[in-house]
């Protein structure tokens, strides 16, 4: 017979299987959207590569997944058409872990630990093939490469460091192309090789996945037999009637077993926006992105574009550089090319904003350099952009405020990025743009809300970088603008005040930092040049004793109850910059 060769895992595998048992033990189902979404991946891939080699696809089966369930035995078997593996991808894919959910699972575990997170949330993330584990005592692969022409099986155990792989000669079991995963289950799991259990669990976690997934039901008909009279009694003096046969019919069913579709497969984005209902929307974000918090907002248009907001904190803090997000899945003529970008198609400040885009003017090979030079994507791009900046504007005017509140503070930082970065944009962002106000109790305002309240002779927008709202409020620079009650903006987040910087005016009207030199309230002046006279020679005087300490020495008009202030020249780095430099020069 083949041999059959054993291999170990690699250490972190089995420790893994250990924390997945352990960890999800009571959201156990989640095996079955791992298993289907790796079926999904795997051709994805295929149908990606077959653009370029057709021999890929030189067996004619239809690209779909279909599950197979056995009951009295407790065996489902989830078997797809896509690129398989071969011997050496078996080892490297199934015998270690990738850079795949089960690694960006171990992280989340860690960082919940370290959080004291609610362990639960863990059952959401994707643990990917291993939690196959969570309810099966053994697991055999049936796996066929297209490149390789040999179908392999790969087999493990629950609770065992050790798993084969062997060479399948079996003619009937040979596979066309793709992967056939068999379960056996545990002995208190096998209820989940219920047909109907798995249809529940494949509409509930899978319904958008874009190949078809039939799963094995059992059917019937009903159907008319004809069925004979009972027949006539003999008469009591025993003379025998010739009976006359009356026919009659009943219904009966007759059961049968069956392929049945079992999830969506036309794209949610062909559909009609009106009759997509809002359940169905978040449903797809979540199954698409892997995500397990509902988006914020979603728009659909032009029946080609999907795009959703999220509102959850996976981009922390640390994350904002890091745009590697596969945020944007591209598909051409319905067919996913890539999530690999790098502001190609989407600016990197907006990857907390999910999509799909989905053209027929792109060719099907499309290249990361035809992305590049692309008419057609930039085009895309600034549609897209469009849409997603109308999108928040509609989050920032719900009659919830709390919507944007929670909004800016998880992505207010992107936004503010967004300033330096995309300076085309700057219209679009600034009215989007929240701050602390001298005037406001603890709550953000927009620069509308400022503009609105300014007085009718003041030309500037006011503001002050700080370390803190208290802080600021106790400065002297404040003291005469709170006198004429001026509005001031109080920029305490370290990246506003570049941002503000950038933007340099909102609405024709220029930013002045009240910290620095040169500041014009629009005060009477007479009084003003009366005083530069009275108190010049002071002003010498001081300057002299202070010699290089300071710049210069004038008679402010920013104070009313301080007797001096010290201020940055116009051009100079304000105080709050000078302290987060020094912060940075650590
Ligand atoms: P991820 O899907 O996040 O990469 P998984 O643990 O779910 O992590 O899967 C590990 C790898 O095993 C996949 O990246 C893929 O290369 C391979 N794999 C799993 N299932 C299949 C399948 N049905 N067909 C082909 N390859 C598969
Ligand atoms: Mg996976």
């Amino acid at each position: 017979g083949a041999t059959v060769e054993k291999y170990e895992y690699q250490a972190e595998v089995s420790r893994l299987m250990d924390l997945i048992v352990n960890s999800l033990y009571s959201n156990k189902e989640v095996f079955l959207r791992e298993l289907i979404s790796n079926a999904s991946d795997a051709l994805d891939k295929l149908r990606f590569l077959s653009v370029t080699n057709q021999d890929l696809i030189k067996e004619a089966v239809d690209l779909d997944i279909r599950i197979q369930t056995d009951k009295d035995n407790g065996i489902i078997t989830i078997t797809d058409t896509g690129i398989g593996m071969t011997r050496q991808e078996l080892v490297d894919c199934l015998g270690t872990i990738a850079q795949s959910g089960t690694a960006k699972f171990l992280k989340a575990l860690k960082d919940s630990k370290d959080a004291g997170a609610d362990s639960n949330l863990i059952g959401q993330f994707g643990v990917g093939f291993y939690s196959a584990f969570l309810v099966s005592d053994k697991v055999a692969v049936a796996t066929k490469s297209p490149k390789s022409d040999k179908q392999y099986v790969w087999e493990g155990e629950a609770n065992a460091s050790t798993y084969t792989i062997r060479e399948e000669t079996d003619p009937e079991k040979m596979l066309p192309r793709g992967t056939s995963i068999t379960l056996y289950l545990k002995r208190d799991d096998k209820g989940f090789a219920h047909p109907e259990r798995v249809q529940k669990l494949v509409k509930n976690y899978s319904q958008f996945v874009s190949f078809p997934i039939y799963t094995w039901q059992e059917k019937g008909f009903t159907k008319e037999v004809e069925v004979d009279e009972d027949p006539v009694e003999a008469k009591e003096d025993g003379q025998e009637e010739q009976t006359e046969k009356k026919k009659k019919t009943k219904k009966v069913v007759e059961k049968y077993w069956d392929w049945e579709l079992t999830n969506e497969t036309q794209p949610i984005w062909l559909r009609n926006p009106k009759e997509v209902t809002t359940e169905e929307y978040n449903e797809f974000y979540r199954s698409t992105f892997g995500e397990y918090l509902d988006p914020l907002a979603s728009s659909h248009f032009t029946t080609e574009i999907y795009l959703v907001c999220s509102t959850n904190c996976t981009s922390r803090k640390d994350d904002i550089v890091n745009f590697k997000t596969k945020n944007i899945r591209l598909y051409v003529k319905r067919i996913f090319i890539s999530d690999d970008f790098d502001g190609e198609l989407f600016p990197r400040y907006l990857s907390f904003i999910k999509g799909v885009v989905d053209s027929n003017d792109l060719p099907l090979n499309v290249s990361r350099e035809i992305l590049q030079e692309s008419r057609i994507v930039r085009i895309m791009k600034k549609r897209l952009v469009k849409k997603a900046f109308d999108m928040i504007l509609g989050i920032s005017m719900s009659e919830n405020r709390d919507d944007y509140e929670k909004f800016w503070e998880n992505f207010g930082k992107h936004l503010k990025l967004g300033c330096i970065e995309d300076r085309d944009n700057h219209k679009r962002i600034a009215p989007l743009l929240r701050f602390f106000s001298s005037q406001s109790e603890g709550e953000m305002i927009s620069l509308d809300e400022y503009v609105e309240n300014m007085k009718t002779d003041q030309k500037d927008i006011f503001y002050i970088a700080s370390d803190s709202v208290e802080s600021a409020k106790n400065t002297p620079f404040l003291e005469k603008l709170l006198e004429k009650d001026l509005e001031v903006l109080i920029l305490v987040d370290p990246i506003d005040e570049v941002a503000i910087q950038n933007l340099k005016s909102y609405k024709d009207k220029n930013f002045v930092d009240i910290s620095k030199e040169g500041l014009d309230l629009g005060v009477e002046n007479e009084e003003k040049a009366e005083e530069k006279q009275e108190f010049g020679k002071t002003c010498d005087w001081i300057k002299k004793r202070l010699g290089d300490k300071v710049a210069s020495v004038q008679v402010s008009n920013r104070l009313s109850s301080s007797p001096c202030v010290l201020l940055t020249g116009k051009f100079g780095w304000s105080a709050n910059m000078e302290r987060l430099m020094k912060a940075q020069q650590g």
